[in-house]
């Protein structure tokens, strides 16, 4: 008797997911004068981002964003991904008024 072995479906994630995964342990803090500071909890190491004035998006210090960055001006690391979650969950809470929403203006 033959039996059928069951296929395990295999999760395969994209490039993107994996680092949405992996922002998940970036601890994230203010930085002073601005800015936010990301610490990688499994590398133990500290990284700086600054909200750019020409593009409006964040910038980060570390080498995946700078080599991946410059062929691709939508690049996310996991640093920015994280510190985009902490932006938001800060404007949730001090900044968002409903009747002032205009996301969808631009
Ligand atoms: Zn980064």
């Amino acid at each position: 008797m033959r039996s059928k072995k069951p296929v395990l479906e295999r999760q395969i994630f994209t490039p993107a997911e994996q680092r949405a995964a992996k922002a998940e342990r970036v601890k994230v803090s203010e930085a002073e004068p601005y800015g936010w500071i990301a610490e990688s909890q499994s590398s133990r190491e500290l990284y700086i981002l600054y909200a750019s004035p020409y593009t409006k998006r964040l910038v980060c210090t570390c080498a995946d964003f700078i080599y991946r960055g410059k062929d691709d001006p939508d690049y996310e690391c996991k640093h920015v991904t994280a510190v985009l979650k902490f932006i938001g969950r800060w404007y949730l809470q001090h900044h968002y008024d409903p009747l002032q929403q205009v996301c969808g203006n631009n």
